[in-house]
């Protein structure tokens, strides 16, 4: 650590400079700020160290819980950041970092965040985001609209008016579907009569009014976790969400979801809201929204749909087709800092119809006072960047058509992948990119054909050895950092349903190219070859 012959003391002085005055553009904080500006991704490369520090040992440099009693210099404090934070980063912006959705992002994103991170504006209320609540509010109608493509009287009617909004910005997808699942909450057991409804007098009042035995949310094995998440939050517990079976394309079986519906109704069991989900987080596949509205319409409930990955491509002219039936959804969760390239912190949930917040809404007398436009009366946060400032600026900077290239694109990519992984003799698809999403493993040749040959049982055996292989596999890949992919355990229709672990890789990155591709399947078959156990117990079952 390079150190200040001066030490840095806390003044009155010493803190209104703080406040007040710049790094110089050649000061340390200085030529970073250049740096990432002008090449961030070179700037990562160069400083994001591929280091096989386990999460142990990098603990160890975040071990002290004492707040500093002496100040540092900016200049001194950022070697500190560069050393233990920066280097030790996971680069989830190299083109090789393919497992996971979080990837790169436009160069302009950076400048344009400082600017909003300087403007610090609270979109809880107008009092503190005057500009920043209108833009808001059109981000929302302008997602709204992708959704739902509503004539413009429709949005010219409600997008900037008090009582109403065509949706909640929010964190990220978590948020998103509890306030989706908080509004089908609130608006079931709304007011009536002499009952004050659920919002005053709580969920065991509401389910005596309302004579219900109990509450459930309906999906699909596939959904995420966050939905357990909602219901325990909103009383209704995490034992409420009922998985339904998926089908061999992982998508929700509706002939079970009806009989499931049926058999509840009979028990009086009210479904408070059906899940679709739209692009699964572990598979990518979406599951058919048409039908699922059909049922949803039927038992009159709520019919909320997860885009929180997938939403994406409905900005896609070419693949908006495999979200048929979403508009007719009563919400729908979009995450803009997954396929739409903004950083994180940027969830939305939009509302088919305009009055449904009415249901949550709150009011408090210094702020979100009745009639007001603040966006705080219907959110679940309270105090909220602009982030809305980042969406709004990329749908303009990127545009529609730009996005649908990008979405194409990384479809087209998966597609590719899907087709090296299938002509490789050594790899197995597992799951088909329906989106920019696929699983697949290491299977060396000759014990695919013993897998092909043999029973259940023996299927069972090998899977569970391939399986080990494949998280040595994933392990090492991470360890060594040159590339990355995520690994998860999903069933197989071809195995009799069985549990199988498999690589999953997200295809969402620009700037991963069919070279990086094949470079990550030419490194997981060196790295098979390390494994000391499996690779050879494989292989010497596939001689026998
Ligand atoms: C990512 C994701 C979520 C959760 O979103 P966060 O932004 O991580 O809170 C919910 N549902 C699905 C389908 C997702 O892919």
């Amino acid at each position: 650590m390079i150190t200040s012959k001066r030490t840095a003391q806390a003044t009155p002085e010493a803190l209104h400079r703080i406040f007040t005055i710049a790094e110089a553009p050649d000061s340390t904080l200085g030529r970073i700020e250049q740096e990432i500006s002008h090449n961030l991704i070179g700037f990562l490369n160069n400083r994001i160290v591929a280091s096989k520090n386990a999460l142990t040992d990098i603990e160890q440099d975040f071990i002290c819980p004492r707040i500093p009693e002496q100040p540092e210099f900016v200049s001194d404090h950022i070697h500190h950041l560069l050393d233990k934070l920066v280097a030790q980063s996971v680069h989830t912006a190299s083109p090789s970092f393919i497992g996971h959705m979080t990837s790169a992002l436009p160069a302009f994103i950076l400048p344009l965040s400082k600017l909003m991170v300087g403007l610090n504006q609270n979109l809880v209320k107008v009092e503190t985001s005057k500009a920043f609540t209108p833009l808001e509010r059109q981000v929302l109608g302008m997602m709204h609209n992708l959704v739902y493509q509503e004539d413009e009287s429709f949005y010219q009617a409600w997008m900037h008016s008090a009582q109403h909004s065509l949706g909640a910005f929010c964190s990220g997808g978590t948020v998103a579907n509890i306030t989706a699942l908080w509004v089908a909450r609130n608006k079931l057991l709304k007011a009536d009569g002499d009952f004050k409804g659920i919002t005053r007098s709580g969920l065991f009042a509401a389910l005596q009014h309302y004579g219900y035995q109990d509450l459930v949310i309906l999906t699909s094995e596939r959904g995420h976790y966050s939905l357990q998440k909602s219901a325990d939050i909103l009383g209704i517990g995490q034992d409420s969400v009922i998985a339904i079976e998926t089908d061999e394309n992982n998508k929700i079986d509706c002939q079970k979801l009806a009989q499931k519906c049926q058999q509840l109704s009979a028990q009086n069991i009210k479904i408070l809201a059906i899940v679709g989900v739209a692009g699964t987080t572990e598979t990518g596949n979406v599951d058919p929204l048409d039908k699922i509205a059909d049922i949803a319409e039927q038992y009159q409930c709520h019919f909320h749909v997860d885009a929180a990955w997938g939403g994406a491509t409905l900005l896609s002219n070419k693949h908006r087709y495999l979200l048929n039936g979403i508009e007719r959804a009563d919400s729908v969760t979009i995450d803009a800092h997954k396929q739409m390239y903004v950083p994180m912190g940027a969830g939305v949930v939009v509302f088919k119809d305009p009055s449904s917040v009415a249901d949550i809404e709150h009011h408090a007398e210094y702020i979100l006072r009745k009639g007001s436009k603040d966006l705080g009366s219907h959110t679940l946060e309270g105090s909220r960047s602009g982030m809305a400032m980042l969406v709004y600026a990329s749908l303009h900077i990127i545009s529609r058509p730009g996005y649908e290239m990008l979405i194409n694109r990384a479809i087209d990519k998966a597609k590719y992948f899907a087709k090296i992984i299938n002509e490789h003799e050594d790899f197995e698809l597992v799951t088909e990119p329906e989106l920019c999403l696929l699983t697949y493993r290491y299977v060396p040749t000759s014990v695919q054909r013993l897998l092909s040959a043999a029973d259940a049982e023996q299927q069972a055996e090998l899977n569970l050895i391939l399986g080990k292989l494949t998280k040595f596999i994933q392990k090492r890949q991470r360890e060594n950092g040159h590339s990355f992919v995520s690994r998860t355990r999903i069933k197989v229709a071809c195995y009799n349903d069985e549990k199988v672990i498999v690589f999953r890789v997200v295809l969402a990155n620009p700037l991963t190219s069919k070279e990086t591709l094949r470079d990550i399947l030419a490194e997981q078959c060196l790295l098979a070859q390390e494994s000391e156990n499996f690779l050879p117990q494989l292989l010497a079952a596939a001689k026998v």
